[in-house]
Parts: C-alpha cells; sequence; structure tokens
C-alpha cells in the first residue's frame, strides 16, 4: 500500500471512530431519558440530541468523508485495503450515496413533517381519530414514495425501503415466504380455537412484588451469560436494548405489578439482543462492523431467547424452582402448567401484546398494507377498512375501534415503513438456526434442561455473534444453515410445538 493510500485509509477511519463517539454520548442521553431523566428536562435534552445527531450527520455527508469513499472505492487501490476495511468502507458507501440521493431540503421537509405526524398520532391513538391523522400520514406516504424514486429499485418499489432496514431483502424474496407462513399460521390457529382446549394464561395474572421480579431477571441474565461488567438491567415503560460502546450493552425490562410474564420475556428477549452485542469480535469497536448485521438478524437473537428457549419445557423445568421461591403463590402450580400458561395462544388486537404463534399474523397485516400503499394500490383513507378485512381474515377478530386497530404502531408516522417484516423475518432466521443448532448440538435440550445455557450461547457467538456487521445478513444465514429464507423450519417448529400443547 503506498503511504498516501494509507494515510487516507486511516483519515477515513479516525473520522468513524469520532462519528462513534458522537454516537456514544447521543445514545447515552436518550437511554437517559427512557430511563428515568426529570420529566421537565425532556424539552431542552431534545435538543442536544438534535445538535449531536446534526453533527453526526454533517460528518458522514462532508465533501472530505466523499471525497476519502471516492479514493478507498478506486479498484486499484481497493485490492490493496484489508477485507474488514473494505468492507467498512462498501457499508459508508452504501449509506452515503443513500444519503446523497435526497435533495437536502426535501429531507429537511421530511424531518418536519415526521416531527409534527409524531405528536398528532399521539393524539389521534388516545381520542381514536382516524381523521385527525389522515391528512399527516398521507404526506409521510407521499414523500416515502418520492423518497423510493430518488433510491432506485429493480422490480418493486418497497424493495428500496426494505433494503434500509434489512439489506437485501426484496419483495420477490419476502412474499412466497410470507404467504406460506401466514397460510400455514391461519390454519394451525383454526385447529386450536376449534379444539376448544385452552391454556391456563390466567395463572400469570395476581400480585408480583417488582424486587421479586428484578432478582429473577437479573438470575437468567446471568444464567444466559450475560455480563453485568459490560453492561446493566434498568426499567423503562418500553423494555429495549441499547448498547452505549463495545463494553455497554444495556437492557432495560418493565415490571408489571399483576402480570409475572411481561417482564420476565421481555429480559430474555433484550438480554438475547445484548448477548448478540456483547459477542462482537472486539476488535471492531468503533467502527461500523462493530453492530448487528441487520434488524432481522438481531431479532432473531432476541426471539430466539424469548420464545425457543424461554418458552420451551426444558427451560422451565431447569429455572421453574426459582420462579417458586421468589413467588410462593406458584409453589402448588406444577411446572407443565406454568409451561402452558406461557405458551397460550389468543388472537388479540395489538401487536405488542400477541402471543408466539398469532405474531406473525400481525405483522402480515401491516407488510401487505405497506406493499400496496408504496406501490400506490390502496389509498391512505381506505386503511381502517382495510385493517378491520385483513384482522378477520387472518386472527377471526376486527377492532371496535382504530385506536386498537389501524392507529397502534408508532412507526408510520415517523416514516419507519419497511420496518416491520423485520420482526417476523427474526423469527424466520431463529427457527432456522435452532434447525440448525440442533445438527450440530442435538443434545442441546438436555443441557437447558440441566440448567446449562453456556453451550448454546457459545455457539451462537461462534457462528452469528462474532461477526458483528462483517457480512450481509443473507451471507451470514446460508454460512450457519446452508440455506436461504425458509419459513419451512418455523411452519415445522410452530406444528410441532402448539399441536402438543393443544393436543390436536
Ligand atoms: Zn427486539
Amino acid at each position: 500500500m503506498t503511504t498516501d493510500i494509507e494515510s487516507i485509509a486511516s483519515s477515513f477511519l479516525s473520522e468513524l471512530s469520532r462519528w462513534e463517539h458522537f454516537r456514544e454520548v447521543r445514545d447515552l442521553l436518550d437511554w437517559d431519558m427512557r430511563t428515568g431523566s426529570p420529566r421537565k428536562a425532556a424539552s431542552l435534552r431534545s435538543e442536544t440530541v438534535g445538535v449531536i445527531s446534526d453533527e453526526m450527520f454533517r460528518l458522514k455527508t462532508s465533501p472530505r468523508f466523499g471525497e476519502y469513499l471516492l479514493r478507498l472505492q478506486d479498484p486499484g487501490v481497493a485490492s490493496s485495503l484489508s477485507k474488514d476495511v473494505r468492507r467498512i468502507v462498501a457499508l459508508e458507501a452504501r449509506e452515503y450515496e443513500r444519503n446523497r440521493k435526497i435533495p437536502q431540503e426535501r429531507y429537511q421537509k421530511f424531518a418536519v413533517l415526521v416531527a409534527k405526524a409524531g405528536a398528532i398520532w399521539e393524539e389521534a391513538k388516545e381520542t381514536s381519530n382516524f381523521a385527525l391523522y389522515r391528512p399527516y400520514l398521507e404526506q409521510v406516504v407521499a414523500m416515502k414514495r418520492e423518497f423510493v424514486d430518488y433510491f432506485g429499485y429493480r422490480e418493486h418499489p418497497y424493495d428500496a425501503l426494505l433494503d434500509e432496514y434489512e439489506p437485501g431483502m426484496t419483495v420477490a424474496k419476502l412474499d412466497p415466504v410470507f404467504a406460506y407462513l401466514r397460510d400455514e399460521t391461519v390454519k394451525l390457529l383454526q385447529s386450536i380455537v376449534n379444539s376448544g382446549c385452552t391454556l391456563p394464561g390466567d395463572l400469570l395474572v395476581g400480585d408480583f412484588d417488582k424486587a421479586s421480579q428484578r432478582e429473577l431477571s437479573v438470575q437468567l441474565l446471568e444464567q444466559m451469560g450475560y455480563d453485568f461488567e459490560a453492561g446493566r438491567l434498568d426499567e423503562s415503560i418500553h423494555p429495549f436494548q441499547t448498547t452505549i460502546n463495545r463494553f455497554d450493552a444495556r437492557v432495560t425490562t418493565n415490571f408489571r405489578a399483576h402480570h409475572i410474564d411481561f417482564a420476565l420475556f421481555s429480559t430474555l428477549h433484550e438480554g438475547g439482543h445484548a448477548l448478540y452485542e456483547q459477542g462482537i469480535n472486539p476488535e471492531f469497536a468503533g467502527t461500523p462492523l462493530s453492530a448487528g448485521a441487520s434488524l432481522g438478524l438481531h431479532e432473531s437473537q432476541s426471539r430466539f431467547w424469548e420464545n425457543m428457549i424461554g418458552r420451551s419445557m426444558e427451560f422451565w423445568q431447569a429455572y421453574y424452582g426459582r420462579v417458586q421461591t421468589l413467588f410462593p403463590q406458584f409453589r402448588d402450580v406444577p411446572v407443565s402448567e406454568f409451561h402452558k400458561a406461557v405458551n397460550e395462544v389468543k388472537p388479540s388486537l395489538i401487536r405488542i401484546e400477541a402471543d408466539e404463534l398469532t405474531y406473525n399474523l400481525h405483522i402480515m397485516v401491516r407488510y401487505e398494507i405497506e406493499k400496496s400503499l408504496v406501490s400506490g394500490d390502496i389509498k391512505v383513507s381506505d386503511l381502517p377498512e382495510i385493517w378491520r378485512e385483513k384482522m378477520k381474515d387472518y386472527l377471526g377478530i376486527v377492532p371496535g375501534d382504530d385506536a386498537t386497530g389501524v392507529l397502534q404502531d408508532v412507526h408510520w408516522s415517523d416514516g419507519s415503513i419497511g420496518y416491520f417484516p423485520t420482526y417476523t423475518l427474526g423469527n424466520v432466521y431463529s427457527a432456522q438456526f435452532r434447525h440448525q443448532l440442533q445438527k450440530e448440538m442435538p443434545d442441546y435440550l438436555n443441557e437447558i434442561k440441566r440448567g446449562n445455557l453456556l453451550g448454546i450461547r457459545e455457539w451462537l457467538k461462534e457462528k452469528i455473534h462474532r461477526f458483528g456487521n462483517s457480512e450481509d445478513p443473507v451471507d451470514i444465514l446460508t454460512r450457519v444453515t446452508g440455506e436461504e429464507l425458509n419459513a419451512k423450519y418455523l411452519v415445522d417448529y410452530l406444528n410441532e410445538k402448539f399441536r402438543e400443547l393443544y393436543n390436536l
């Protein structure tokens, strides 16, 4: 490598590291806002976050940064760079191009619009007034369609939006996978509903001491191999995981006095995200490689721990004793009943309260609507009606108002169109990984039963976590499982699990 290129590469990497330091500050402020900074501090704090975000945006869209990318992408130069630096250049170039395609003036207009739309959405949801929200959502959709034209696409306009959350994913790939999953899930759900068999979900309702809930959450995170010296557990209204830096992957949960399952499974879910972050090769710290490969892949890790491990019989055979010790009301409840309770299937209106089986149907409703909105096949004004129809077709229930229907999610108000599919992708990926784990570690269920989760955690780290964002999600999936996206494993897993639980 010539010294000239060496010095460009090193300036480029130090710009990125500077950006990472800004990000660390911003994300720490954000974490603080969501976990208990004084209410009155919020408005000034938002301004601070805004100033830092502006600096970050400026840094990565500056002519100097563009010049670095141009030089380092030169085919004659690229071959002399290390594989990791080439990957970093490719990732940054992708983002740089994307940012530059939208004229600054349109981008600013969009930022103002979504700030307003967010506030209106809150009010509309509270009063169940879709008419109030409609003109704003119409503008958001119109602007996203305009952005799609700037970004460009090969087959379906929605691909241009999907790509932002799940690089390489397209409608052509998703449609057959999702349609199969949807039809099979609807079939299974109908068999469950028609069977008349019910599981004792009400066992999870009662009075649960919050300090004991916290104790249980901490114990389970420790069992999973979560490193408390490189993270912490706090409480927030909506549970989340955030990575402040490579050695600070934080988790939050929410302890509900009358529902023991909420904090429990939120902790396992967010803990799954955190294990991914804690498992990334430490040498990637300060670069864009020190992150998950995509939202879908991240979600595969959280769902794996929450559902495939955390709702398995073996998990509770190992850990139910702790529940009984902390919550004496379970003393006479056998583990088999508790296991049934945490797996109750019940069609419900609200996505974030949905069970493991019906959750994906909520995503199908949103995916199909988003796709048609972006292609222009449906209008925003038709949404409440379309929502009700799809809920009836897939879940067999219809919301009585728009607050529990089309208005329930924040995503569209902030312009996050194309995000929802990553939740179900996470479930599909996780079942593919589980299938592979079963092949390579046939004894893994017995390990869980013995209370040893560390072998599984190691497997995930070795196969997935340590690579961070050094590979595209599709490459990780095919490297680990030998296959591309395939919903068969999720469908098989769901059928096997719920047919047994419901005696079908
Ligand atoms: Zn998640």
